[in-house]
């Protein structure tokens, strides 16, 4: 059933295949620094597995440059996961990784020939290669990407499995000692389970970057491109469960609309772009102040919504108080200009009962008004 040349056909097009699937992947202009990596290590890892059917060549070729070629592949997807996930790997490594891949078992080739030997040494290498890449994945990005981590974390276990399970083979049993016809069915599963692994591998790559994209588009799609902070669609889906989860657990949960005093003038003095630096620095001050699970949202042009879990209304409204006197303290230079300028705020809390995310966001509108109202510059809570 395990037909050898049948075998090597299927190796064959599995590689072809993902290789191909990689290449094209890393193709477009926008593709991740780390796909291209990865496609490099898949044209590396498949011109060794080409270079090691050249049996009838000197082992040096079929064994070392072979196995060269191979440890470089992984060591460049290695690189590219370590850069996925904020870390790096140097050159410098990646060229002694697939150095030791080459020489370990030219070793055994050239030097002090034992075939044995050298299948051991460059399967466990090999193996260890690969638990390291899913060792990365399983460190650094749990719990973020799912399928992706978990498909390219099974292939590259799975290979590492089938590379060091294979050495371990060898060490118990020399290979002197071991039915040819059984080496041959081993060889056949390892073949057919590496050229598994590698398919779970490209997919679950492939996976990760749609899942980064996806993550990054949500982002933005919830964020102020000005400030950085939520939009209203951020505060429309965060805000709620802020207060779903303080209700379940009745906590209070405070509002602060916080705008900015006279700003059309700033405007107009100033011009508009001097404006927009002045509304960076003021969502730069409210996210400094507040607490990192509370939320900071541009509700309108020169207006700011925080959402601040666990504060009821007075002291909530000794947060509004101290951003205050920070925005009135702070100058914020622009072309060499320094820009004063204030803010008024409007503090408003939940109530116990069940409240919407809209009528408490009233009443501390209805306090910002009197603020306004009562000459800026100051803090109004909700009575
Ligand atoms: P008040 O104290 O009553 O709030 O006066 P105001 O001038 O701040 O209020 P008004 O609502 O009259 O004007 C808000 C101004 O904010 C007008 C608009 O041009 C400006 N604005 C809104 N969005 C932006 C923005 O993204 N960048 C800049 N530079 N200005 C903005
Ligand atoms: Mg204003
Ligand atoms: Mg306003």
């Amino acid at each position: 059933m395990l037909n050898p040349a049948t075998l090597l056909l299927v190796l064959i097009v599995f590689t072809t295949v993902t290789t191909v699937l990689m290449v094209m992947a890393a193709l477009p202009a926008d593709a991740l620094a780390e796909q291209r990596l990865w496609a490099q290590g898949n044209v590396a890892a498949s011109l060794g597995f080409a270079v090691g059917a050249l049996t009838d060549y000197h082992p040096l070729v079929h064994a070392g440059l072979s196995y060269g070629l191979i440890g470089l592949g992984m060591a460049l997807v290695l690189r590219g996961l370590r850069r996925f996930c904020g870390a790096d790997l140097s050159a410098l490594a990646v060229g002694g990784i697939a150095l030791g891949a080459l020489l370990l078992p030219a070793w055994f080739a050239w030097v002090q020939p034992d075939k044995g030997a050298r299948l051991i040494v460059s399967g466990l290498y090999l193996g260890a290669l690969s638990f390291w890449s899913a060792a990365i994945l399983v460190r650094r990005l749990q719990g973020s990407s799912r399928s992706g981590v978990a498909a390219s974390v099974a292939g590259f276990v799975m290979l590492g499995l089938v590379l060091s399970l294979r050495a371990v083979y060898l060490l118990l049993e020399p290979v002197a000692r071991v039915d040819p016809e059984r080496i041959e069915v081993l060889a056949g599963i390892s073949v057919l389970a590496a050229s598994v692994a590698q398919v779970m591998i490209a997919f679950g790559l492939i996976l990760l970057v749609l899942h980064r994209h996806a993550d990054r588009l949500n982002r933005l799609r919830l964020q102020d491109s000005l400030t950085g902070t939520l939009n209203r669609a951020g505060m429309d889906a965060l805000g709620r469960r802020v207060l779903a989860r303080a209700a379940a657990a009745r906590r209070p949960v405070a509002l602060v609309i916080v705008d900015a005093d006279l700003f059309k003038a700033i405007n107009d003095r100033h011009g508009h772009p001097a404006g927009d630096q002045v509304l960076v620095h003021l969502a730069g001050v409210l996210v400094a102040q507040v607490r990192p699970g509370d939320l900071v949202v541009r509700y309108g042009g020169e207006e700011f919504v925080l959402v601040l879990d666990g504060l009821d209304a007075a002291s909530a409204a000794l947060v509004a108080e101290r951003l205050r006197a920070l925005v009135e303290a702070a100058s914020v230079v622009v072309d060499g200009v320094p820009i004063r300028y204030t803010v008024s705020l409007g503090v408003a809390c939940t109530r116990g009962a069940p409240d919407a995310l809209d009528a408490v966001l009233a009443r501390a509108d209805a306090a910002l008004y009197r603020a306004k109202q009562s000459g800026r510059n100051r803090v109004c809570v909700d009575a």
